[in-house]
């Protein structure tokens, strides 16, 4: 991706599509241009009003001169330069939600001009003009992507700017830290120190600590952002689809049954505690008969395999066969949770020692409450499931841990009566590390990397 920010950009903003209303939207120093040549006016468009008016006849449903022109009537706000989404004079047209009217209407701000936008340019001019940093930038992405409120959530606060802020403030006692140890560097003969290695130290660990207080959420704002993969596996009859079932008839929020690839492997989308999850029902795990159920077979064992969490299920109502017994063996070294299904029935069965983390019934519904908060823990680790998080991605999550790094080892030096120079080298290296999750410092690659991820029209 090379960068042109200095070019119109056209794109339609909302969903592809049929709507009641359908937004074009236009950024860039010929915005204004490209608005008169799209919008039949006398007079230019006022700023920061929504004005109602209508398309010119240069809006057709085709390139060639014979098309039939096509007509809307439409609401254009104008938000001159710096004071819109994108730093740049921004037109956002919004006609009726059709295609054809929307495409009309992209066609002819092209015809005047405008070049179509690429996925993610509207919020990569926001940041490369200073309307947003990257933090923010990366978190309207989040924001659209959400699928659950608690994701949402997430998203909005960095957007709202709370992890900027809490960077920022690790970064400006660096920042008097440095200041420091370059001056008593650059007074060395006069034996004037500008701080001694205790205050030194005192002040890397209160950054140390800062960085900690964020990290420490690291595992579960991941899980938030990310979602995460849980399978049932159990022998056949056990109750896998019956509990999927439960599980997903109780908590479908993103009803999205994954294209049925295979027939054994059925996927849905819920939300357990603000967590996206991927529910897998894998084909009972036993020795495979012929080569198709083996198939099957196989294809649950690599489910398995790749999951962030294997519901083991049993059955409370028959001893452990060897089948159970291959599983549990199976799954030791995974993240698990051991369950117990159909506890409605007596349990006439002898006793064993495997530690159970949930029982539940799928015909009665009973013990769903824990098994949910059950998965919910084992995936995040923690109990404040639903509180929201400072840190999320995956890139500020690498790079906070690596300016923690650095810090420990600046901390590490100055005990050892290092000489500033060799710490300052560390202290640096952190504080870089911290311009680049806000995007201070951030190569092209990486910025192609986060915005390519954007659909058109952000
Ligand atoms: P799967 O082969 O592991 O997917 O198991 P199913 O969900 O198809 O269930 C197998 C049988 O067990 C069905 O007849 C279910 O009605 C029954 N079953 C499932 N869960 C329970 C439960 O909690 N209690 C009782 N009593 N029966 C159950």
């Amino acid at each position: 991706m090379s960068f042109s920010p200095d070019d119109t950009i056209v794109a339609i903003a909302t969903p592809p599509g049929r709507g009641g209303i359908g937004v074009v939207r236009v950024s860039g120093p010929k915005a204004a241009r490209v608005a008169g040549a799209v919008l039949e006016r006398e007079s230019a468009l006022p700023p920061r009003v929504a004005t109602f008016t209508r398309l010119t006849r240069g809006c057709s449903a085709r390139d060639d001169s014979t098309a039939a022109h096509l007509s809307d009537e439409v609401v254009a706000t104008f938000f001159p330069a710096p004071r819109s989404y994108t730093g740049q004079d921004v037109v956002e047209i919004s006609a009726h939600g059709s295609p054809v009217v929307l495409h009309a209407i992209v066609r002819s701000a092209v015809a005047a001009g405008a070049r179509l936008a690429r996925a993610g340019e509207f919020t990569l001019r926001a940041f490369l003009n200073g309307k947003r940093d990257l933090i923010q930038a990366e978190a309207v992405g989040d924001l659209i992507a959400a699928a659950t409120p608690l994701q949402a959530q997430v998203a909005f606060d960095q957007l709202d700017g709370t992890l900027t802020r809490r960077i920022a403030a690790i970064d400006a006692p660096l920042f008097d830290l440095i200041a420091r140890l370059e001056a008593s560097l650059d007074f060395p003969d006069e034996g004037y120190h500008f701080i001694d290695i205790c205050e030194t130290q005192r002040q890397l660990q209160i950054s140390i600590d800062a960085i900690d207080s964020l990290l420490a959420d690291a595992v579960r704002g991941r899980m938030i952002r990310e979602g995460a993969t849980v399978v049932i596996a159990g022998r056949p009859n056990v109750g896998k689809s019956s509990v999927f079932n439960r599980l997903v008839g109780a908590d479908r929020a993103i009803v999205n049954a994954i294209a049925g690839t295979t027939r054994d492997l059925i996927t849905e989308q819920i939300d357990i505690d603000g967590v996206a999850i991927t529910l897998v029902d894998t084909a009972g795990s036993r020795e495979a008969l012929d080569a198709i159920e083996r198939e099957g077979v196989d294809r649950g064992a690599r489910a398995i395999e790749t999951a962030d969490l294997v519901i083991v299920l049993l059955d409370a109502s028959e001893p452990l066969t060897v089948d159970d017994e291959r599983l549990l063996e199976q799954t030791r070294d995974v993240r698990r949770l051991v369950v117990e299904n159909k506890c409605d029935r007596a349990l006439e069965r002898a006793p064993h020692d495997i530690a159970i983390d949930a029982r539940m019934s799928a015909v009665t519904g009973d013990g769903f409450t824990q098994l949910r908060s059950a998965i919910a823990r084992r995936l995040t680790g923690e109990e404040r499931l639903r509180d929201t998080v400072a840190i999320s991605n995956v890139r500020h999550i690498a790079l906070l841990t690596a300016a923690r790094d650095d810090l420990r080892r600046a901390h590490a030096a100055a005990g050892e009566q290092t000489p500033e120079e060799f710490i300052l080298t560390d202290l640096q290296a952190a504080r870089s590390k911290l311009d680049e999750v806000v995007g201070v410092r951030t190569s092209e690659d990486v910025l192609a990397h986060i915005f390519d991820r954007f659909c058109i029209g952000k």
